[in-house]
């Protein structure tokens, strides 16, 4: 098994490790419209090494030359023509080199790892292919001796459908890598707003002391999406929202928001502190499932004024299917700053809107000096937008103006907009700083196994209830905010949805 890379690095002139990187997968969509933008940003932000070398693989019959072309175009068309900086494009073009293989192939692997000789010994191996290559890369990669110490594997979503089966990603991950080798991607991560949540929470006093259960009454965690399966059903069809969303991203911003306070600012101390959330989540229980969960479908609508096909009538979708696209749950975390204050998760395809929301619903004073007509408005909501602009705001209530207008109150945000506080600063995309931190070998903003493991146990045992006690599904329009019954679950608790409530 190999050392911790971690003791032998390789720093260049510049004070930026040195490094090859070798991405798998490098002619697929999330290659070109995500990794090599990102690539390009850290280019032109000078954050690459000179030295770094990018091997591109895939199974295409190229060459170095028409890679370049292909990557170029791919830029023109996301990053746009007039804002690519000629010095900043010709310098990735020139690291990036272009190997064929069948990654199924074991003989194949020898070609790689003769163009990888003359190259950096730390590599970082980054798998953007389907994860059924994920063991067959590991183990050929080991029998040609393309893996030592210094080695890193990066691996995208999903790290299998079930706990069994990401038990068998990740044993054969482990039988070559080390886990401080291993970068296992949940890209909302990487997001500036969530980097922005720790320091929020950590850094402020004024919130952290109150981030509890003591004064906050619900969280809400919504993650709503206008786009439907885009082409992909066959292969949604086998996830569904909870095992596509749910298990990775909304988890991961639950135990964002729920964590107590690292000891420290490492990978390991906040993974340590999110996994203790994950023993915290309380099962949901068959005869719990109605009060605890909405599972919705959406039906034919109407999006942007333009009629819209339900799930069940997207080109090749089987008629049949009980798949969900919109999935509502109540969560409880069981320990001593959460028990009593419920998250409520939401996500759901083809929603009236994109939108991803954090919202920190505080409780209301217990005694009410103001116009009784205004109690309802007298609580505080901090709502931290991840999409579609990055934001931060305080809802919080001042006298309305005038001398007419006696005591009453108006709900106004104590608004935080990134782009604008921080004007010149571009917001980079969460890959720019995934690919950074991967290259740098930091893991905190990486899933460490338990954590995976720990979400799927979770997550089973939920399918199982809703599946044993024959959850059924609600329609919902394509253009809407998702089922009534949504609304229905989270009333009955005297809850609302942000965007019904009357403090919004
Ligand atoms: P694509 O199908 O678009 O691309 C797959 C890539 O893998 C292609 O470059 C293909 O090569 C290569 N490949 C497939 N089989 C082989 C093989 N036997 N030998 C060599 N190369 C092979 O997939 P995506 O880019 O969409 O997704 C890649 C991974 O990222 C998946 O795990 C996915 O779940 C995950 N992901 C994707 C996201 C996205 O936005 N696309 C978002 C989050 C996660 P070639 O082109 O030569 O056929």
């Amino acid at each position: 098994m190999p050392n911790n890379p971690s003791s032998n690095e390789h720093t260049s002139a510049t004070g930026i490790l040195s490094h090859s990187f070798v991405l798998f997968g490098a002619l697929g969509d999330l290659s070109l419209r995500k990794l090599m933008p990102a690539l390009y940003q850290l280019e032109h932000a000078k954050l690459l090494s000179p030295e770094l070398a990018i091997m591109a693989v895939a199974r295409s019959a190229i060459n170095t030359a028409e890679l370049r072309l292909r990557v170029e175009h791919t830029l023109n068309q996301y990053i746009g023509a007039d804002e690519l900086d000629p010095s900043s494009l010709s310098g990735l073009l020139q690291r990036l080199h272009y190997c064929q293989v069948d990654l199924t192939q074991a003989q194949d692997y020898v070609a790689l790892e003769k163009a990888l000789t003359s190259w950096h010994p730390q590599v970082t191996y980054y798998l953007a292919t389907p994860p059924s290559l994920y063991k067959d890369i590991c183990q050929h990669l080991h029998t040609a001796g393309a893996i030592n110490e210094h080695s890193r594997i990066v691996v995208e979503k999903p790290i299998g459908h079930d706990l069994a089966s990401s038990k068998v990603i990740n044993n054969a991950l482990a039988l070559y890598f080390e886990e401080s080798q291993i970068f296992r991607i949940d890209h909302y991560l990487g997001k500036e707003t969530v980097q922005n949540l720790i320091a929020l929470r950590f850094a402020n006093p004024l919130f952290e002391n109150q981030w509890n259960n003591q004064y906050i009454d619900y969280v809400e965690i919504s993650v709503a999406e206008d786009v439907g399966i885009e082409g992909r059903w066959g292969y949604f069809d086998q996830a569904g929202q909870m095992r596509d969303m749910v298990q990775n991203h909304l988890m991961q911003l639950l135990c964002l928001v729920a964590m107590d306070p690292p000891s420290k600012l490492d990978a390991n101390s906040i993974r340590d502190e999110k996994v203790k959330v994950l023993r915290a989540l309380k099962p949901i229980k068959e005869d719990a499932i109605n009060n605890h969960l909405v599972l919705g479908q959406y039906t034919d609508g109407q999006f942007k004024q333009q009629p819209a096909p339900g799930y069940l009538n997207e080109p090749d979708a089987n008629t049949n299917s009980d798949t969900e696209t919109f999935i509502a749950l109540r969560v409880e975390v069981s320990n001593w700053r959460w028990t009593g204050t419920p998250f409520y998760l939401r996500t759901g395809k083809r929603m009236e809107s994109k939108v991803t929301e954090i919202i920190i619903h505080y409780k209301a004073h217990n005694h009410f000096i103001f116009n009784p007509d205004q109690a309802k408005l007298a609580k505080n909501t901090l709502v931290i937008r991840l999409q579609p602009s990055e934001s931060i705001a305080l809802q919080v209530l001042t006298k309305e103006q005038g001398i007419d207008t006696g005591m009453l109150l108006r709900r106004d945000p104590l608004q935080l907009n990134l782009a604008q506080t921080q004007t010149n600063v571009r917001i980079p995309d969460a890959y720019e700083r995934l690919l950074l931190e991967a290259i740098k070998g930091n893991q905190s903003l990486f899933v460490r196994r338990d954590e995976v493991e720990l979400s799927w146990q979770w997550c089973d045992q939920v399918r199982r209830s809703w599946q044993s006690g024959n959850k059924s599904l609600a329609p919902y329009p394509v253009g809407s905010t998702g089922p009534q019954e949504a609304l229905d679950m989270i009333q009955m608790y005297g809850h609302h949805w942000y965007e019904d409530c009357d403090e919004n």
